[in-house]
């Protein structure tokens, strides 16, 4: 028993939401200037050792309570009206949602934000 009390472990938890977005300091001529939406998935990944007693990291569920705030500032928005989002680029929004959950989720390693099932930007902070 308490065999993983030094084991390191990577969590990995998945949201999604659907939002309206454009890009404006992209050419007119671009598909992405346009006014359009997606089905934005968002992936973070916390790291550490597990605690010695539960054998586990964290509860999935206290991940979900720490986004749930940030899920409900992107669900159904326009995003170009979301302070800070004024120019909703995936890069923007995973520094803009890195900002709003690293203060509270030390353990955060990287958030990854996909507009579409094969298009992903990461940021790691910094
Ligand atoms: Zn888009």
């Amino acid at each position: 028993m308490g065999g993983l009390g030094t084991m390191r472990v990577e969590l990995r938890k998945s949201f999604q939401f659907e939002a309206a977005h454009r890009l404006p300091l992209l050419p007119e001529n671009h598909k992405c200037y346009r006014l359009h939406g997606h089905s934005f998935k968002v992936h973070i990944l916390i790291a550490g050792e597990c605690d010695p007693v539960k054998e586990w990291l964290m509860d999935y569920a206290e991940l979900t309570r720490l986004f749930q705030p940030i899920w409900e500032q992107l669900d159904h928005r326009y995003l170009n009206e979301v302070p800070g989002l004024e120019n909703p680029t995936s890069e923007v929004l995973a520094k803009w949602i890195w900002d709003r959950l690293k203060p509270s989720l030390s353990l955060l390693q990287w958030v990854e934000v996909a507009e579409t099932c094969n298009a992903a930007c990461i940021y790691r902070g910094g």
